[in-house]
């Protein structure tokens, strides 16, 4: 139903006992201000959760964000229960000095380790709650000629400490062809910068065709074209998330039009638990290694 998140799949990866206590699941948007970062997020999960509520049909206004911000919001779909936090973050650019906007983002990820750290060495540690943030997703203008050099620093002061997963802005500026050409020009970039990106696991050998190609379109669609809106549109007694345009309509939720929907996917329902063990085995492993030399210094 496409009413639906769709992180209800997510028992299937995991086991019985996590699925009583729920999911717990962090997601930051990082980049340039003004390319869609708040909206998105909203286009992605919030919206969804006040389905009931009306949705104004003038677009509904979001106010520009000043600093880090965390949503957290408990959603349950069939039984399953998943507590999200949303980290939005000011987009840099506006600032005369970007390092300060790097900076906070920078430091909050590492806050959130410390305070993991922290609490895995104190007596409570079988109800840590875990705000380790688990996943960036990381704004591309689609106005440049792939990454500029503000997005190389920042992607490369973020990549040991997340899994970075870049995204096409405002997709719906540019034609099918233009974004096929972005692209690619932003995976070579990201190659010649030696930015590591989060990588979907291989499939295991003897899988199944069917997942193989799954995987080899995941990794062919990145970075993943995005459009977000928070207005409904109505078209032929069908109302969907849209952009309205001169020459016709965009729907958010249309592989044809974009990858929204196979980037939420990944999110909620099929990379969710490999983002939290990357987060767990590799980023705060560094983190943890870090600290310990620290302290026997
Ligand atoms: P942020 O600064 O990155 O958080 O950007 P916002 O979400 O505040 O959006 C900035 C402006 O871009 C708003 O006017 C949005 O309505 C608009 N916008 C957001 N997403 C899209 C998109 O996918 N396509 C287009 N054309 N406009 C968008
Ligand atoms: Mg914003």
């Amino acid at each position: 139903d496409k009413e639906y998140v769709g992180f209800a799949t997510l028992p299937n990866q995991v086991h019985r006992k996590s699925v009583k206590k729920g999911f717990a699941f962090t997601l930051m948007v990082a980049g340039e201000s003004g390319l869609g970062k708040s909206t998105l997020v909203n286009s992605l999960f919030l919206t969804d959760l006040y389905k009931d509520r009306k949705m104004p049909h003038a677009e509904e206004r979001i106010a520009q964000t000043v600093e880090i911000t965390k949503h957290v919001v408990a959603i349950e779909e069939k039984g399953v229960k998943l507590r999200l936090t949303i980290v939005d973050t000011p987009g840099f650019g506006d600032a005369v000095n970007n390092t300060e906007s790097w900076r906070a983002i920078v430091d909050y990820i590492d806050q959130q380790f410390e305070q993991y750290f922290r609490d895995e060495s104190g007596l409570n540690r079988k109800n840590i709650q875990d705000n380790r943030v688990h996943c960036c997703l990381y704004f591309i203008s689609p106005f440049g000629r792939g990454l500029r050099p503000i997005d190389v620093e920042f992607m490369r002061m973020l990549h040991e400490k997340v899994n970075i997963v870049p995204v096409l802005a405002k997709a719906d500026s540019l034609t099918p062809a233009e974004v096929r050409k972005m692209k690619k020009k932003i995976c070579q970039d990201i190659e010649r910068f030696n930015i590591r990106i989060y990588q979907f696991p291989e499939c295991e050998s003897d899988e199944e065709e069917d997942s193989k190609l799954q995987h080899e379109e995941l990794k062919e669609s990145v970075p993943f074209a995005v459009i977000g809106s928070n207005i409904q549109v109505e078209c032929q007694g069908r109302r969907f998330r849209g952009r309205q345009y001169p020459w016709g309509l965009v729907e958010v939720e249309n592989p044809g039009h974009s990858d929204f929907l196979k980037l939420r996917n990944i999110l909620v329902r099929t990379h969710m638990q490999d983002l939290k063990e990357v987060t767990r085995e590799t980023h705060y492993e560094n983190y943890r290694a870090q600290c310990i030399q620290n302290m026997t210094q």
